[in-house]
Formats: C-alpha cells, structure tokens, sequence
C-alpha cells in the first residue's frame, strides 16, 4: 500500500510539494489543509486534492466562499502516516503530530533544534531512515550543499566563502521587498553557514548575504580552499556525477538568472520549476590548483522539493538506498532533462 502523505500548508513549497508527491509510485497524497480560502484552495480542489481547513476557527471562512472542506487538519492527520508541514517558520504544530502520532518534515524556516536532524538526499539520506521528525533546510543552505558536499567527499575542503545574493521575495507576492534597495544582511556568518553545518557538521564555512529586489533566484558566488589539487574540468566531471546539478554556461547566451529561468520554461515542467542547482560551466574556476571560484543559481521555490519527497522515502524506510530515492524522484520530476 502507498505511503499516506498529508500536506499543512498550502503555499510557495506546500504546493509543490504536493504535486511532487502526487507524481510518486509508493505515495499518495491523501489531503491538504489550508488556512484561507483562496484561489489556491480551488486550485487544490480541482487537481482533485482533498481540502481540509487548518482549525476548527477558519471553517466558517471557507464555508462562506462556498469552498467544501473534508474537515479540519486534526482529522486528515488520522489519514496519513507523515506530514509535510510547509507553513510559516514557528507555526507551532509539533505538539499536534505528537498527538496525532504521526511523523513529520518541516521546512527551513524552522530551527534545526526542533527535529535535530537536517537532511539533504547526497549527504545524510542514511542518517534519515525510520527518523519520526526531519527538517528539509532551506532553499539557499540545499543549494550550498548540492555543490559542497561533493567537494568535501571527493577532493576535501579546508575551507568555503560563500556570498549569496538573495532574491527579495517569491514571484507569487506582492508585500514583501526591497523594491529599490540592497540590504545586506548584517549578521556574520549569516545564518546560511552555521545552517550547512546542520547537514555537514565539519564543514569549515563562512557565509555573507545580501537581499536583492528580484524575484527570479538567488545567486551564490563560491570561493572554496580544496585539500587536493583539481582542475576546473575534473571539478566539473565530479559534480555530473552527482544528481540535481545542472550546467549552463555563459558562452551559450545563459548570461543571468533571466536566461536560466526562461531555459526553466522552454523545459516545460510543472510551473516551470528548475529542481536543479544551475552552476556556471565556464564560470568555474581554479587558481593554484587548489583555490576554486564558481557561481551557482538556486531556485528557491523548487529545489527543496525533491529533497522533501526523498525525506519522506527515508523516514517511512520505503527505499533504504538513498541514490536509488533520488533517481526515482527525479525521474517522477523530470528532474535531469536541463543538461
Ligand atoms: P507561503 O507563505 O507561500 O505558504 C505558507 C502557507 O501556510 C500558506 O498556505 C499560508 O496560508 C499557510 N499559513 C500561514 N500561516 C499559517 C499558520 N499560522 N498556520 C497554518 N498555516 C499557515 O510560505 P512558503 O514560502 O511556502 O514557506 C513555507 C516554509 O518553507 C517556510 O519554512 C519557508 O522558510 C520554507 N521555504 C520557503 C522557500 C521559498 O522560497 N518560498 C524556499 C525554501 C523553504
């Protein structure tokens, strides 16, 4: 029988998370709940997704826009084995899973301390397996570690400078900014370093970010001191042999995040999502054999994804080898068609 899989949270990742999950063999989404409703809630009821209000408090909402719902979350709870909580960051509802005695993943928003175990597919899939509680970290740290783990596995890393220029918000909002500003963020590291070290505990990095107004991507530039001599193109071969890295190169007119969002959707996927980490081909470089530079673009409202639908493979123990999850998500997905 498929695993049951409920969603909380019906937004930017819920949404997705959904589909992805929905697009699997050994699962089955078994509802979503929400807490307004929305033209996303109608979205959900016509893909055929069963509609269930957060709290006893919002049915009233939905039953004045005439939207049915199946109940409240505490009963789609009943129905699954595990729920992929894509709410805000401390929304608050481990003490309801405990209850209902189902397991659970949270989204980087979230602390590392509330489960104690952040994963990404590469790197800890292992780590995962039967787990009650997995936080998926977010989209800019599961960028970092797509590209860095590889480094660190094959070649070794002595140390990792990461500047990330952050998108300001998801292309789906209309509130939040900078509109006409650059903020830096002034915590140092900015929480993204200590953030991969939740995954790759030894790693020896330091991060800085700065908020952009741009909706598209995010873009890290990467300055990485390797323990053993490579070249740009071993660099390069090493991460094809890893998963969800996709190539682009600037001499193929890919000059900007523009142009790798655009690529996104003459791919063709569901909204247009880029699952992969796009790194520069020609834009990596190495100076003295071990000092590496290279620029990556993240699409913060998809590249979780995937890593959510393995997580739940690994917590659920329907697949123990964690190469073999990952080339079922992505075939579901797509995912390995950008290259
Ligand atoms: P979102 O605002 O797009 O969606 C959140 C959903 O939760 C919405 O359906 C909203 O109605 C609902 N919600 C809001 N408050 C709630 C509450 N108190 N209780 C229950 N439901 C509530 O948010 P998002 O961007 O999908 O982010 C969800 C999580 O994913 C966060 O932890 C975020 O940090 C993380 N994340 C976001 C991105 C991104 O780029 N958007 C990328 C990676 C990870």
């Amino acid at each position: 029988m498929p695993a049951r899989v409920a969603i909380n949270g019906y937004g930017t990742i819920g949404k997705r998370v959904a589909d992805a999950v929905a697009a699997q063999d050994d699962m089955t989404l078994v509802g979503v709940s929400k807490m307004s409703p929305n033209f996303e809630a109608r979205r959900a009821l016509a893909k055929g997704y069963p509609l269930y209000a957060t709290s006893k408090e919002v049915v009233p909402k939905f039953e004045k826009s005439k939207i049915v719902v199946q109940g409240t979350l505490e009963d789609l709870l009943k129905e699954a084995d595990l729920v992929v909580d894509c709410t805000p960051e401390k929304s608050g509802f481990k003490p309801l899973y405990e209850k209902a005695g189902v397991k659970a993943i949270w989204q980087g928003g979230e602390e590392h301390a509330l489960t104690n175990l952040s994963f990404n597919a590469a790197a800890n899939y292992a780590d995962c397996l039967g787990a009650p509680y997995v936080r998926v970290p977010s989209c800019n740290t599961t960028g970092l570690i797509r590209t860095l783990y590889p480094l660190d596995a094959h070649l070794g890393v002595d140390r990792v400078l990461a500047v990330m220029v952050r998108r300001a918000t998801d292309p789906g909002d209309s509130k939040k900014g900078p509109i006409n500003a650059i903020e830096p963020e002034l915590e140092m590291p900015s929480h993204h370093g200590p953030d991969v070290q939740s995954v790759l505990p030894t790693l020896n990095i330091h991060t800085i970010a700065v908020k952009v107004p741009t909706t598209l991507m995010h873009l890290h530039t990467v300055a990485v001191d390797l323990k053993r001599v490579a070249d740009a193109a071993q660099i390069i071969e090493l991460w094809k042999r890893f998963p969800r890295i996709a190539f682009v190169a600037g001499g193929d007119g890919v000059k900007s995040t523009a142009q790798i969002m655009e690529m996104a959707r003459d791919l063709s996927r569901n909204r247009s999502d880029l699952y992969e980490i796009a790194v520069w081909r020609d834009g990596v470089h190495v100076v003295d054999g071990r000092r590496l530079y290279y620029f990556q673009a993240v699409h913060q409202e998809s590249d979780v994804v995937p890593e959510n639908v393995d997580a739940i493979r690994a917590m659920l123990r329907l697949e123990t080898d964690g190469r073999r999850s990952m080339e079922k998500t992505d075939r579901a997905l797509g995912i390995g068609t950008a290259n």
